[in-house]
């Protein structure tokens, strides 16, 4: 078992490793710094990529067997550590604890998932005169590049999918959140050999210095659409390639036929879970003209009843904002928003910790600001519409494209609406199912590439064509 106590350390090359700098991590209920642990640089971190670099070779030789038995280990590592990592996650991160245990769970079977894909060759010709194959190789080195908002489930699934392909990683984790992730690596450690798994915590530069570095081949980054567009160009010095995953602005589409009062439960949870603190949140709900105000309504009743405090309380069901500078962006957002619009909010504790109460806002439109951004927090827009020509429209007319959804009792009309949204994962009468099996990415800025599924691991490998003439 893993010392909970012990101080934080990196891992380099199978080692625990301390620095000279350290980063402060705050309890965003509390708003005070309760950890430090270390703080790597380009020293650590080309440390780390000599270390995956020789350890590369005989992790690729492994059968994709042998490698899915070690992924299967850290799943089950994860599971056996569930109580404290989700402890910790919720002490940096601020989410229910029950919300924290889901995702340490979730993280275990989605990496176990990931090995469940078969990659085989293709055999595309083999005839007198030639035969033709289509293999996979890995890449070699990964950087895995996190947010603050689920640092386990975002670094599991890119985690499972390079180590089962044959590549070694190295992963940073935001320095926001930094702690869950550095303890998974002190359980990883006794798990595989040494430099196929490293873990470096660090500020963005480190994260600038990951995606440029001339050691690392592939970058799995998931955090802001701003960030994102400066790793392509980093990525770009040495043709890495990269799988983005990136912000969201979902939009829920309502049709007038539905069961008001069961969708506006599923909607505020999809709207608030992780305090709206998730790319592929509602972000936005368009409800048709008949059943608006009973929905907004519906939901008010809902934020009402939520309790918002701090995560290690039982009795909480939305956390705090996970930092400071979120936590004043939500609140600009939420001004912005009360300037032209009406808000029906929860309640929040005052003082100390980072906490926001739910708000449904109406009476807004798409040139507010709380529309046309991703708020990333619990206060949304609930907009009106008579046409759903005119929903599906308005739903499209942003830069985003990570995922929507589709909510009527008519199936087969709400899956026609939903195949017109410009996005990567459209849903009907749900939002955020996602499956190791099922691809999951953005259209349009919300990124490039996909996790999960076949796709997801044929994003770290390169095809190569055997091609042989035989006559
Ligand atoms: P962020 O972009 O600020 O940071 C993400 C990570 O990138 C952190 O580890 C950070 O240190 C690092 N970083 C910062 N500057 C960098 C640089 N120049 N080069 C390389 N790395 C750098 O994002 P955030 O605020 O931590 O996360 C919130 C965002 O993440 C939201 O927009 C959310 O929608 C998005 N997100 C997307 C998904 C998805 O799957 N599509 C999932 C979760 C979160």
């Amino acid at each position: 078992m893993i010392d909970f106590d012990a101080p934080y350390r990196l891992l380099i090359d199978g080692e625990l490793v301390e620095t000279a700098g350290t980063l402060e991590v705050v309890n965003p209920a509390t708003g005070a710094v309760f950890a430090r642990c270390p703080s790597a640089g380009p020293a650590e971190l080309d440390a780390a990529v000599a270390a995956a670099r020789r350890a590369f070779p005989a992790w690729r030789d492994l059968s994709f067997e042998e490698r899915a038995g070690y992924v299967e280990r850290i799943a089950a590592a994860l599971q056996e550590h569930k109580e404290p990592l989700a402890r910790l996650l919720t002490l940096e991160q601020g989410k229910p604890l029950s919300q924290s245990r889901d995702e340490i769970a979730r993280a275990s079977t989605l990496s176990v998932g990931m090995t469940r894909i078969r990659i085989e060759p293709e055999l595309i010709q083999d005839d007198a005169q030639r035969r033709i194959e289509l293999r996979f190789r890995p890449l070699g080195v990964a950087g895995i590049i996190t947010p603050w908002n689920a640092p386990v489930n975002l670094a599991a699934g890119p985690l499972a999918s390079a180590l089962y392909t044959g590549n070694c990683a190295i992963i940073k984790p935001s320095p926001f959140t930094p702690l869950t992730t550095l303890r998974i690596g002190e359980i990883i450690r006794g798990i595989v050999p040494p430099g196929v798994v490293n873990v470096l915590a660090g500020g963005d530069e480190l994260g600038a210095l990951i995606t440029a570095h001339p050691g690392i081949d592939k970058i799995s980054f998931t955090g802001s659409v701003a960030t994102g567009k400066k790793v392509m160009a980093a990525a770009a010095g040495t043709l890495k390639r990269v799988t983005l995953e990136l912000g969201g602005n979902d939009a829920a589409i309502v049709l007038p036929d539905v069961d008001v009062a069961d969708v506006a439960k599923k909607l505020f949870f999809a709207a608030t879970v992780n305090s709206g603190q998730v790319c592929m949140a509602v972000k936005r709900i368009y409800a048709h003209e008949d059943i608006y105000d009973a929905l907004c309504a519906a939901l008010a009743e809902e934020a009402r009843k939520a309790r918002v405090g701090d995560g290690l309380d039982p009795d909480t069901t939305l956390g705090p904002i996970q930092n400071r500078r979120q936590y004043e962006r939500v609140c600009e957002l939420k001004a912005d928003a009360l300037g032209h619009g009406k808000a029906a909010e929860g309640s929040a504790p005052r003082g100390g910790g980072y906490f926001v109460a739910p708000t449904v806002v109406t009476g807004i439109s798409e040139s507010d600001r709380l529309v046309a951004e991703e708020q990333f927090g619990p206060v949304f827009p609930v907009l009106k519409f008579r046409d759903v020509e005119d929903a599906i429209r308005r739903a499209n007319d942003t830069r985003y494209g990570l995922s929507g959804s589709v909510w009527s009792r008519d199936i087969q009309r709400a899956a026609g609406i939903a195949a017109r949204l410009e996005v990567g994962t459209a849903w009907v009468n749900q939002h955020r199912h996602t499956a190791a099996d099922v691809p999951f990415g953005g259209a349009k800025e919300s990124g490039i590439g996909r996790t999960y599924s076949r796709r997801g691991l044929e994003a770290y490998l390169e095809p190569q064509v055997i091609s042989i003439l035989k006559a």
